[in-house]
C-alpha cells in the first residue's frame, strides 16, 4: 500500500535556510519554495518524511493532502 500524499508546512520564522530539506529530498530539482525549502504548494507523493527528520530546528510539518477532485481551487 502506498503512503498518501502530504502537503507541507513550514515555521518560516524558525526556518535557519541550511537547506538541509531541499538537500536529502528525492523529488526533482524543481519541488523547491520560493525561500529555498522544500515545497510547500504541491503534494509530496513520494512521504518518505525525511526532510522532517533531518530539519535541525524541527520547523517542518505535515498534513495528509486532500484527494485531487475535493482540492480548493
Ligand atoms: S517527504 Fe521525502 S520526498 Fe517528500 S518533500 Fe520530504 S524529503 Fe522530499
Ligand atoms: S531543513 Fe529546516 S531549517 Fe533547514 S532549510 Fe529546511 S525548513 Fe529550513
Amino acid at each position: 500500500m502506498s503512503k498518501p500524499p502530504v502537503i507541507f508546512s513550514i515555521g518560516w520564522n524558525a526556518c535557519i535556510n541550511c537547506g538541509a530539506c531541499v538537500a536529502i529530498c528525492p523529488q526533482e530539482a524543481g519541488f523547491i519554495s520560493p525561500f529555498d525549502t522544500i515545497a510547500v504548494d504541491r503534494p509530496c507523493d513520494i512521504a518518505c518524511l525525511l526532510c522532517e527528520q533531518i530539519c535541525p530546528v524541527d520547523t517542518i510539518d505535515h498534513v495528509v493532502a486532500p484527494p485531487p477532485e475535493t482540492a480548493l481551487t
